[in-house]
């Protein structure tokens, strides 16, 4: 065991702290990461909060990983001391069940273990996330990065990247397709970046004027002010598919209205209340309401490597750990361009 330094919760209404954590020595299959940089996603502070239930304390959230390989188990052939590696949002998986057969260890049928917050598959306790200075996984979740990229850039990519990458995949998102990419936040500007590479005709949906400028640059052909009624009625029954990554509660049904016949909204969004939606909404125009969770390591790697060759990248703003807490209250406000990023050599 290693102790190491982090950053976590000790209840939902304690700020984020100064903590230790224990780090297992490297099993056979495991690779041990000096953590870089750990992205900020708005899930680290629903679970750090207990906005969600179920948070163990203490919690130390961070699932966008990057980092370099310092130590691995002698079984470990993909990965040596001083390659540059990553870890997102899982650190395990039955690897039995159909859909861990099939890449998809997100939907495993025993329930993937998430990187923090979640219970060790053979029992040995709770997993902790990259607001720390180091991490053990397994070399199944382990992702390869490129060194042709700004490594800070690269960190959100293994949520807000795949999470938005995998639905606008499955759902085939690409030229020809009117898409509506919901809320400018980390999840919603990769969002306008993949679709856009994708070829689709993209719309901006968003409730903050001064983001208009920014959302073009990213690759938004049309920004739509959700909420000015006179844009917002002009386009209903519009768009082929809408990613919503809103992260508060807000009436969903106004989104559904923008769907034209066949749409299809895909929440990646996550807020703490229940959606109320009439079936009307649907039934009219053969809408669907679908879901989409984080993505597979395989496709997860898919999404880098495409990064990689497409020079995609999150736009950033690094901070110092001791600033977490304020850029938690920044991001509840939208005032994040477009991810927090955590330069890890800052927790000392
Ligand atoms: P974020 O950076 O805070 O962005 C959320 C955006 O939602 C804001 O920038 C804002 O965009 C919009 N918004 C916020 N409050 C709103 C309101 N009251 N009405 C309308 N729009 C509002 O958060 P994030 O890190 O992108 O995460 C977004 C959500 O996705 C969170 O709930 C998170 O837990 C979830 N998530 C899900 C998955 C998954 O696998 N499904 C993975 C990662 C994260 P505008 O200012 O442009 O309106
Ligand atoms: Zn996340
Ligand atoms: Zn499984």
């Amino acid at each position: 065991m290693t102790t190491v330094k982090a950053y976590g919760a000790k209840s939902a209404v304690t700020p984020i702290e100064s903590l230790s954590i224990e780090r297992r020595d490297p099993k056979p299959h495991d690779v041990e990461m000096e953590i870089l940089y750990c992205g900020v996603c708005h899930s680290d502070l629903h679970t750090a909060r207990n906005e969600w239930g179920g948070t163990i304390y203490p919690v130390v959230p961070g699932h966008e990983i990057v980092g370099r390989v310092t130590r691995v188990g002698d079984h470990v052939k993909r990965y040596k001391p001083g390659d540059l590696a990553a870890i997102g949002c899982m650190v395990d998986s039955c690897r039995e069940c159909e859909n861990c057969k099939e890449g998809l260890e997100q939907y495993c049928s025993s329930g993937m273990v998430g990187t923090y917050n979640g219970r060790e598959r053979d029992g040995s306790g709770i997993t902790y996330g990259g607001y720390s200075k180091m991490i053990v996984a397994h070399e199944d979740f382990v992702l390869r990065i490129s060194d042709k990229l700004p490594l800070e850039g690269v960190a959100p990519l293994l949520c807000a990247g795949i999470t938005t990458y995998s639905p606008l995949r499955h759902w085939e998102v690409g030229k020809g397709h009117k898409v509506g990419i919901l809320g400018l936040g980390g999840l919603g500007h990769m969002g306008v970046k993949f679709a856009s590479s994708f070829g689709a005709d993209v719309t901006m949906l968003s409730h903050s004027p001064s983001k208009e400028a920014d959302a073009k640059r990213l690759g938004a052909h049309h920004f739509l002010l959700t909420s000015d009624k006179a844009q917002m009625s002009k386009a209903r029954n519009s768009f082929d598919f809408i990613l919503n990554t809103v992260s508060a509660p807000h009436d969903y049904n106004t989104y559904l209205g923008l769907l034209k016949t066949n749409g299809t909204m895909v929440c990646v969004g996550a807020p703490s209340v229940p959606a109320e939606v009439p079936a009307f909404n649907l039934i009219f125009q053969r809408r669907s309401f679908a879901g989409s969770l984080i993505g597979g390591i395989p496709e997860t790697q898919e999404m880098l490597d495409y990064c990689a060759d497409n020079g995609i990248t999150s736009d950033v703003e690094v901070i110092d750990i001791k600033d977490i807490n304020e850029s938690y209250e920044r991001m509840l406000k939208g005032d994040v361009r477009y991810r927090f990023v955590i330069d890890m050599a800052t927790l000392k």
